[in-house]
């Protein structure tokens, strides 16, 4: 067999051609033998089991059933005519129904001899009925060779049109099987196979297309699947191993001046057990001679930023520069006042840069960055560009990641000789084994532990008919001195009627809020950054008490003495940005109160959702909820989406095989780091050829 058989085009397949593979390119993206062998089915008719007729359901499944036909009648209706037959078994009787094909129908059903009949069941009133059933009499099923479960293939409109319909792609699958005589190389080692009782790469494939029988099926899945992950780990492992071995870092080797005076004089409070032990981490990675690439997950008000500190402190005690950077301006604004606040009695200088800094403080400050006079450099997007050159940048911080896509970070990568260390931190907890999988050459680092005396923010859920009652609760809190966040849903595709919905709802809380009692300020996204920091400014400072906003204070903005805050339409959120906002209040010593408003019409995610946001504060409890409901694709937010798709396994049903994977990845890298040993060569040739077809998705930098 030609090895380099599966690389056939696909038109030269029998039953295929010119015309039909470029259909094929176009909707399926099949170019290959190859890729149309891991085409695989999205599910199974099974023709292996037989329904009585007092055991179907309407379940809009094809049922097969054994029976005889009693009776057969035209029904004449408004709409047309219809044949229809009795159909029964010893447990009760149903209806078979035609709509076409009457004459040739009629005169060929056998009336009182055994069929088998299979299809789509539908059920009117109490009557069960299968329309334009499959019909076999019992002997001759019994002797066919009918395959036993039929595979159906993904498929789209356009295919059905060219004619490409789920009988054709399986005559093409089962024409490639025949051609290819069970030619499927091994592509894992025969220990595996054995440990993990795997069946053989070409059994999978036959049974994945073409079952047997049920347990067949649920093994070349397992087989598959595993497989799957088990390069993909195989790629994350080696990247990061060989990451570790070529990319040199800085070694920071000095715990120096500055983290020893600001750890001993001016921090202030104690850290948590979980901060100390992520600063070690840090350190230690910080300290070898490897680039530190490492995520930081930490639950809103876990305490990041004071990590982020420290972590730069020791930057610059061993001669280097720093930068944060944050997605918003108004975040690098409170990130920058914030340090500046923490660092006043040291001698360290930091600026900020953002999109709407001045173009003279911006050439002074590029100065300082060049010249090194300047030791951290807090900004937005805005530090990313070229002409932003740092004397020595060291160490490089993402705060909240999922703003950030995967060509900015490579960015800040590129603006040293020897790429700075890299800490992205998060507060979109993912689950920790899963992180590890998917940002598989990433480290990770946890804050799982948040600063003492916490209370937990009281959430309720309200419908908007309440809202008089919830104003009022408002207004006792004002009373006591509180501040307030309202915020409105700003969906990208519904951006005017949502700011509609923001500004209708801004003048309504003014008419129940009236000056000069009440002073109350407003942020949007289509504000000018002056205006909105101003705005927001106030609400720090305290001179007003209700902010009326859109998700831009999503992620880090400070204030303690906000207790409360209602999230309108909250059924539009989805769970980690609801978790995100909440995040905002039970900053400080009060009980916090999140109250989501919604109207009464819910779909069942929304509801649980809410359910959800409701009975707990746990961020990584949330998280999990939020996986099972969205998939991973979103978890990674916008720009890392779609890179997950998987051909067979799913990273959050599947997430056991995936531990497994990542095991059997981990101790056979270990053992032989170059896939050299004889019995790994099935495994090295598979991985080389994926690597170089490129085949293994590329998840993150
Ligand atoms: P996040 O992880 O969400 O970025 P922050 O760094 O903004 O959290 O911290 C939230 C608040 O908790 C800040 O006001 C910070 O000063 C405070 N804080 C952080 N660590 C501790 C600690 N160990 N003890 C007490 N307060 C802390
Ligand atoms: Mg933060």
């Amino acid at each position: 067999m030609n090895p380099n058989f599966l690389q056939t085009p696909i038109a030269y397949l029998k039953g295929v051609g010119p015309n039909r593979a470029d259909v094929l390119k176009a909707e399926l993206d099949i170019e290959t033998y190859r890729d149309l062998l891991h085409l695989f089915p999205n599910r199974y008719l099974d023709r292996t089991s037989y329904y009585k007729i007092n055991q179907l359901q309407p379940s809009g499944a094809d049922m097969q059933v054994v029976g005889k036909i009693i009776h057969l009648k035209m029904v004449e209706q408004k709409r047309g005519k219809r044949l229809v037959a009795t159909f029964v078994d010893e447990t009760g009787q149903m209806e078979l129904v035609w709509f076409r094909g009457h004459k040739w129908i009629k005169e060929s059903l056998k009336i009182n001899e055994p069929y088998v009949v299979f299809g789509r069941v539908s059920q009117y009133g109490s009557t069960f009925s299968i329309p334009h059933p499959e019909m076999e009499l019992l002997h001759k099923h019994q002797q066919g060779l009918k395959i036993a479960m039929q595979p159906i293939y993904p498929s789209t409109e356009k295919l059905s049109a060219s004619g490409i319909t789920n009988r054709v792609v399986s005559k093409m699958v089962q024409q490639l099987l025949l051609e290819s005589k069970g030619y499927f190389p091994e592509s894992l080692s025969k220990d595996m196979l054995e440990e993990l009782r795997l069946i053989p790469k070409a059994e999978a494939l036959f049974n994945i297309h073409f079952p047997k029988n049920q347990e067949l099926l649920a093994r070349a899945q397992f087989r598959l699947k595993f497989e799957e992950l088990f390069f993909v780990q195989m790629q994350l492992i080696s990247k990061k191993m060989l990451r570790k071995q070529k990319i040199k870092g800085l070694p920071f080797e000095n715990v120096g001046e500055n983290f020893t005076t600001f750890f001993e004089k001016h921090l202030p409070f104690e850290l948590t057990e979980a901060q100390k032990r992520v600063i070690k981490e840090i350190r230690n990675d910080m300290g070898s001679n490897a680039q530190m690439n490492r995520l930081l997950q930490g639950d809103v008000g876990s305490g990041k930023t004071i990590v982020a500190l420290m972590c730069m402190l020791l930057a610059i005690d061993n001669g280097f520069q720093a930068c944060l950077m944050a997605p918003t301006e108004i975040l690098a604004t409170q990130h920058y006042n914030g340090l500046k606040e923490l660092l006043v009695n040291m001698d360290i200088k930091i600026a900020l840069l953002t999109g709407s800094t001045k173009k003279s403080e911006r050439t002074l400050l590029h100065n300082q960055l060049e010249n090194g006079n300047l030791n951290i450099l807090v900004g937005t997007h805005a530090v990313l560009e070229d002409k932003v050159q740092f004397r020595n940048l060291g160490l490089a911080i993402v705060d909240e990641q999922h703003r950030f896509g995967v060509a900015q970070r490579s960015k800040l990568w590129h603006k040293n000789d020897i790429p700075p260390h890299v800490l992205v931190m998060t507060a979109t907890p993912i689950p920790r084994t899963l992180a590890m999988s998917l940002y598989g050459d990433l480290d990770v680092s946890v804050i799982d532990e948040l600063p003492p005396g916490r209370k937990p923010v009281t959430t309720v859920h309200r419908f908007d008919n309440n809202r008089l009652k919830v104003f009022g609760f408002l207004k006792e809190e004002i009373k006591k001195g509180r501040q307030v966040y309202i915020v409105y849903p700003l969906i990208q595709e519904s951006e005017a009627m949502d700011y509609k919905d923001l500004m209708d709802g801004y003048e309504s809380i003014a008419r129940d809020f009236p000056q000069p009692e009440y002073q109350i300020s407003i942020v949007h996204g289509q504000m000018k950054p002056a205006d909105k920091d101003y705005e927001m400014e106030r609400f720090v400072k305290g001179e007003t008490q209700i902010m009326v906003a859109t998700t831009v204070i999503e992620v880090g903005v400070n204030v303690p003495n906000a207790s409360m805050m209602i999230i309108e339409s909250a059924e539009r959120f989805g769970l980690s940005q609801l978790h995100q906002l909440r995040g905002r209040v039970g900053r400080g010593a009060e009980q916090s109160f999140c109250i989501l408003m919604t109207g009464h019409k819910l779909s069942e995610d929304a509801k649980t959702r809410l359910q959800t946001m409701t009975s707990t504060n746990d961020g990584f409890e949330i998280a999990e909820v939020d996986l099972k409901l969205r998939g991973p694709g979103d978890l990674m937010g916008t720009q890392q989406s779609g890179l997950l798709t998987l051909k067979i396994a799913d990273i959050v049903k599947d997430n056991q095989i995936l531990q497994t994977a990542r095991y059997h990845a981990l101790q056979l890298l270990k053992n032989d780091p170059k896939l050299e040993k004889e019995e790994n060569a099935p495994v090295l040739r598979a991985f080389t050829r994926m690597m170089a077809q490129k085949t293994i998705w590329n998840y993150i930098s």
